[in-house]
């Protein structure tokens, strides 16, 4: 339930709303707006009756949020979320955010001379993974601690931000000391102990969509990291399972404007592991831009016919160029534009 105040209402007014949410044994979250606060009542698993609500001085209405995700409707709030990194990087503006990386954190030279050239593209955030959640134990896993702190010489060298992915709750911390973002994996979308661990350190979490998972429930997941206090949460479609073999999976960009009209979170695509193929990741990067994403997370390698993990899906660094090309154009067709490049650093 949402408790809005009007205009006039003073400190005091909103004071007395939350102790009353409080009295009748619920928690209360403060929401301040630009014309007026609202407060939001949350631990309910049902209908609250609001009518003592109602009575209280200041108050303007009332509404019951009808979604079983709260803090992530467009109920809860009606403005996009705009979510801002250190380097300026904003997500879920009007500007198309380009993430782009390899799959896997390699090696010094492979990682930062990567970040160079994707700087120089027009990316504002790196991939990257030193914590890899592979389908067969027997395959590279990651660097791990080191290939974090490679990710932040990485960011020193160039300025761009670092997403990269926790795995386990025991290392969210960890990843977090390196990390602008901290990438939550398909596979553990509803890993609720990773998630509520994620949401505690205050970052920007990019939630990825699991293979199966529908859209509510990968924004009940979504709702776990909001429930801790963090609303920095950026989603991400990343295709889901099919039946069909001729793509690694299936890219559902129908989920874009779907987000959009239930949820006031950024959304991103990832044309890489949602296609699986070096050529269809542009093809449906400039679908997705088109769709309406906030932005995209590409896998793009030095050599990627030596990549470690994901090679045959990562782009060569000037077929990222040309997809950068193409889809500014698409931004500027639909009123957007992709995020300034960043100055060298
Ligand atoms: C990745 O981004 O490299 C990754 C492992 O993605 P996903 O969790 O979507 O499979
Ligand atoms: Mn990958």
């Amino acid at each position: 339930m949402l408790v809005v105040m009007s205009h006039t209402a003073s400190e005091a007014d909103v004071r007395r709303v939350i102790d009353v949410i409080r009295e009748m044994g619920y928690e209360a979250r403060a929401i301040p707006g630009k014309q007026r606060t609202a407060i939001g009542l949350i631990g309910n698993d049902g209908k609250v009756d609001g009518s003592r609500l109602e009575g209280l001085p200041e108050v303007l209405q009332v509404i019951h949020v009808t979604q079983p995700y709260k803090q992530v409707s467009r109920e809860w709030r009606t403005e996009p979320t705009v979510i801002e990194l250190e380097n300026g990087t904003r997500i879920g503006g009007d500007e198309v955010v380009l993430m782009a990386g390899p799959c896997s954190v390699e090696s010094e030279h492979q990682i930062v001379e990567m970040a160079r050239v994707l700087r120089d593209a027009g990316a504002t955030v790196l991939r990257g993974g030193a914590f890899k959640p592979r389908t067969s134990p027997y395959a590279f896993q990651g660097l791990g601690v080191h290939g974090l702190e490679l990710l932040s010489l990485a960011r020193r060298e160039t300025g761009l931000a670092v997403v990269t992915e926790a795995l386990e709750p025991e290392m969210v911390e960890t990843v977090a000391e390196h990390a602008d973002i901290i990438q939550i994996g398909a596979r553990n979308m509803q890993n609720y102990p990773l998630l509520r661990r994620a949401g505690r350190t205050g970052k920007p979490i990019l939630l990825k969509r699991g293979l199966a998972a529908t859209i509510k429930e990968l924004l009940l997941s979504a709702e776990y990291i909001l429930a801790e206090g963090n609303d920095k949460v950026i989603l991400c479609e990343r295709g889901v399972r099919g039946f069909d073999q001729h793509t690694r999976n299936l890219l559902d960009l129908t989920a874009i404007p779907v987000v959009h009209s239930l949820s006031h979170l950024p959304i991103v695509a990832d044309p890489s592991h949602g296609t699986g193929l070096r050529a269809k990741v542009t093809p449906m990067a400039r679908a997705a831009v088109a769709a309406g994403a906030d932005g995209l997370l590409v896998e793009v390698h030095p050599d990627p016919d030596r990549a470690l993990s994901d090679g045959a899906q990562s782009l060569h660094p000037y077929q990222f160029e040309e997809l950068v090309q193409q889809v500014g154009i698409i931004a500027q067709a639909i009123g957007r534009r992709l995020a300034p490049v960043l100055q060298r650093a």
